[in-house]
């Protein structure tokens, strides 16, 4: 069967740019589960601006105005706003809203279809377990472990980190996160508790080398007294941060989590993702309108995703990079030194898909964080 497109994947960046590209051309979605946003594999934290890039309608589970950050020594910093900074969402209805958007503008949705290969001779020629297709361009939206990125030669990302969370039966309405860091709670990465109105999540991260999470997630849970209260979900999943290489080929395109499309401090890849979907979408109309599908032309999508996400993700890398590199005794310096209310004032201007920006206004008022390591903070600085 021939298409114009075939996307990989019916997570939210496929069905996103499923559902614009439809409007002109042939579009099928080859999904490998019986459904989008199962097994879900996110705690659902967005900015109100996700909401709006996804044109979704969903009533949120909870919404946020701040957070507590607890560090290692026990000292907690509140970031605060009046406004609604974050909202928690059910992520599997959301990505099952997004899939059903697609459908309604035409694309095709082929579950339990998985993709296992492609090979290109001006045309793709797309392998799946239930056989075989055709299509001028294949998207790659398959998420962490992408095999259309494997197939295209892309550089895997730098990292890995492995979470987990648990759903406990805790009814909590509060509009605030708490955020705990520190290498005894979660090394390399951080952990939660985010009341979610009739429950509660509680997960975290860690970095690759400090194996799976779940002995750090039983001493959090542990840690907060809540390891008796029942159990009613559990997710795990892997984030792939410091970006992939190329996201482009002869023939094909990466998005989202396939394309390292994620914020490296908060490990969040739904705002990167939608918002590269845009850049994807203006990309393929135009190389398909032209029938201009090789690598030369495609390489604009790079040029342009990078123009509008680069610079926070790569600064956001140099910020984990020495989150990262530094200890606990570090990290209560770190608090000792932005506990202040003028620079309290700016980090509760900041918001969470673009948290490196606050970083030159902190530095300059707080010239001392510049030892934590000065080459990567001059290098922030500086772009
Ligand atoms: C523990 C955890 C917590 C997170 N929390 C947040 C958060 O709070 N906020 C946030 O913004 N992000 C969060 N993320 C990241 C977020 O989940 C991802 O960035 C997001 O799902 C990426 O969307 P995507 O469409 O690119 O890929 P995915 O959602 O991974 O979708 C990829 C789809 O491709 C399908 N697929 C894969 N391979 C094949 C194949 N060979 N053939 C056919 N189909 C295939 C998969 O089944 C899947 O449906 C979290 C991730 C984890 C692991």
């Amino acid at each position: 069967m021939k298409h114009d497109v075939i996307i990989v994947g019916g997570g939210p960046t496929g069905s996103a740019a499923a559902a614009m590209l439809s409007r002109e051309w042939d579009v099928a979605v080859l999904e490998e589960h019986d459904v989008s946003g199962l097994p879900i594999q996110c705690t659902g934290l967005v900015s109100p601006v996700v909401m709006k890039l996804a044109g979704s309608r969903q009533e949120p589970l909870n919404a946020f105005r701040g957070a507590y950050i607890h560090f290692p020594d026990g000292r907690r910093l509140s970031v605060m706003s009046p406004d609604v900074k974050a909202v928690v969402i059910d992520r599997a209805a959301f990505d099952q809203e997004l899939a059903e958007k697609a459908r309604d503008a035409g694309a095709n949705f082929l579950y339990k279809h998985r993709y296992l290969g492609r090979r290109y001779d001006n045309y793709n020629h797309i392998h799946t377990d239930r056989g075989d297709m055709k299509c001028r361009l294949l998207v790659g939206a398959d998420g962490q472990k992408s095999r259309v990125a494997d197939d295209i030669g892309s550089r895997p990302p730098r990292e890995w980190v492995r979470g987990m969370q648990v759903d406990i039966a805790l009814p909590d309405g509060s509009d605030l996160v708490d955020i705990h860091i520190g290498r005894k709670v979660a090394p390399g990465f951080f952990a939660w508790r985010m009341p979610c109105g009739d429950f509660t999540r509680v997960g975290l991260c860690v970095a690759w080398e400090y194996g799976p999470p779940s002995s750090y997630l039983h001493n959090f849970l542990r840690k907060l007294g809540l390891e008796d209260i029942k159990v009613i979900a559990r997710h795990s999943g892997k984030i792939p941060l410091g970006g992939r290489g190329r996201t482009y080929s002869d023939g094909a395109l990466l998005v989202g989590d396939a394309a390292g499309q994620v914020k490296p401090v908060s490990g969040g890849g739904l705002q990167p993702g939608l918002t590269a979907v845009r850049c994807l979408v203006e990309t393929a109309n135009e190389a398909l309108r032209l029938n201009k599908l090789n690598a030369s032309y495609l390489k604009r999508y790079e040029k342009r995703w990078r123009g509008v996400l680069g610079r926070e993700l790569g600064n956001g890398y140099r910020l984990r990079q020495i989150y990262t590199s530094i200890g606990d005794d570090e990290m209560n310096r770190v608090a000792e030194m932005v506990d202040r209310p003028d620079i309290s004032e700016i980090l509760n201007s900041g918001d969470i898909d673009h948290p490196s920006e606050l970083a030159p206004h902190i530095l300059r008022m707080a010239p001392g964080l510049l030892r934590l390591s000065p080459r990567l903070l001059m290098a922030m600085l500086m772009r």
